[in-house]
């Protein structure tokens, strides 16, 4: 069972990662969590690379490609063989923040990037994707002052990557749970257990 967890800055998507985790291992289940771009020895280098303000300026063409080295390695080596052993991976971001970001945040054909991430990752795409949906003011002020070079982009960016990833979710409400960030951070991880009691394995 493979689980994402999409959003902007500041919507809290690593502590209902954490949460979400807990819960599952009190469960008894073999839990693998994780999280994009970096996961690998690789992908902390090319996450480096990423977000660097050094490299501010970097082509949208070359950033997509970066994101979509480290998902391929990411894949290969960490969640595949997870899943196969048959572990539940919780990945703190995955396919469709490229989707967000490059497609509609850095406004490159949304179907490219579909198609470069596809062949990345052989197609794998998760069972569930929970998007922490939140106004990007809020997000902003909720993390503080810009770190890296993705989190210094102007409001407008931060807006796109927004309405991208709700168009996302409404293209594919089966395998979405979008929720609303601003509630309070139990009410939301209730939410989440609620949501994938029925997708676990027996
Ligand atoms: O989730 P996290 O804060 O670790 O993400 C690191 C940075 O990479 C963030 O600034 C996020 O906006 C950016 N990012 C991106 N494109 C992706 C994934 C993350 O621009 N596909």
């Amino acid at each position: 069972t493979f689980i994402v967890l999409e959003g902007g800055e500041g919507a809290g998507k690593s502590t209902q990662a954490r949460q979400l985790a807990i819960w599952l291992r009190e469960e008894g289940f073999d839990v693998v969590t994780t999280r994009e771009p970096g996961a690998t020895k690789l992908g902390m280098r090319l996450r480096a690379l990423l977000l660097d303000k050094e490299h501010t300026g970097m082509s949208a063409r070359a950033e997509a490609l970066l994101y979509a080295a480290d998902r391929a390695e990411h894949v290969s080596s960490v969640i595949r063989p997870a899943l196969e052993r048959g572990a539940i991976v919780v990945s703190d971001r995955y396919v469709d923040s490229t989707l967000a970001y490059q497609g509609a945040g850095r406004e490159l054909a949304t179907s490219d990037v579909a198609r470069i991430n596809e062949w990345a990752t052989g197609g794998l795409v998760p069972d569930l994707t929970i998007l922490l949906d939140l106004p990007v003011g809020l997000g902003m002020a909720r993390h503080g002052r810009p770190a890296d070079r993705l989190e210094a982009e102007p409001e407008e960016f931060h807006e796109r990557v927004r309405a991208g990833f709700r168009a996302l979710a409404e293209r594919a409400p089966e395998r979405y749970l979008v929720l609303d960030a601003q509630r309070p951070q139990e009410e939301i991880t209730r939410e989440i257990r609620r949501r994938i009691r029925p997708i676990l394995p027996d």
